[in-house]
């Protein structure tokens, strides 16, 4: 039988925000929930972490006000594992709120889409505006794990291990990869901010942020619809607080997906 993953995904916590920040020429003046996760996939490859969260520094840093933030060390723990033994971490993008690391996850190596890569080293890093959607611990926490040679750099598509595909979609950053995993009862799709919100794929609306192209965000989205056979319980967002409804939570802020 085919190797399959448990799914689950970890929430610091949300802020509430205009649905114009989710949606592109959404409402302005309509609010949702804005939930940040990171997610942990368990099976037979080990715990395989996709994004890292952030700290509550970084987090005060970039103004966002999470109600009672959970730390990713305490939603780690509350899920029994040991971030200082996690061997595979699966980087959807680099935005800061999915690439912070300060130290996190010392033993971990990290793949990342050769575009992400390439856009951050490139043009995007050194345009300041662009630079808001980065870590101010960016450069230092790229070169460590570059130097300590526990960066892979994927290009296009790739079977990490048996149940667990890496996609490249683009749009919402150059490098934007979403992740298909085996579940017991089949695939699943973490969309991550290829999608952002379920609402994006009620609407049709690409993600309010594309750092690089509209046409590749409509793509990504067509895509992560039809990996799911069009059933929204297959699919994880990045960023929708209605995560919390639609999946139990079994213990604080960790819900199983699959
Ligand atoms: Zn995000």
């Amino acid at each position: 039988m085919a190797p399959t993953y448990e799914i689950y995904a970890l929430s610091p916590g949300a802020v509430t925000r205009d649905w114009s920040t989710r949606l592109y020429l959404g409402p302005v003046g309509e609010t949702t929930t804005s939930a940040y996760f990171l997610w942990l996939l368990r099976g037979p490859g080990g715990p395989i972490v996709v994004d890292t969260g952030f700290t509550p520094r970084l987090c005060r840093v970039k103004g966002t006000a999470v109600e009672q933030l959970r730390t990713r060390e305490s939603l780690l723990a509350a899920a029994e594992v040991d971030p200082g033994e996690i061997k595979t971490v699966i980087l959807t993008h680099l935005h800061w709120d999915h690439f912070d690391l300060e130290g996190f996850l010392p033993k971990a190596t990290f793949w990342v889409q050769k575009r992400e890569l390439d856009f951050w080293r490139g043009a995007g890093g050194r345009d300041p505006w662009i630079r808001r959607f980065i870590s101010d611990c960016f450069d230092r926490d790229l070169e460590a794990i570059d130097s300590s040679g526990r960066l892979k750099v994927v290009d296009g598509n790739l079977r990490l291990v048996d149940g667990v595909q890496l996609e490249w979609v683009g749009g919402h950053s150059p490098g934007m990869q979403i992740v298909i995993v085996q579940s017991a009862t089949g695939p699943f799709v973490i969309a991550n901010d290829a999608l952002t919100t379920y609402r994006n794929l009620r609407d049709w609306a690409p993600p309010a942020i594309h750092l690089n192209s509209i046409a590749e965000c409509l793509g990504a989205m067509a895509r992560i619809k039809q990996l799911a056979g069009g059933d929204e319980s297959r699919i994880c967002p990045g960023h929708d607080g209605e995560v919390y409804k639609k999946f139990p939570e079994i213990k604080s802020g960790m819900y199983r997906l699959a």
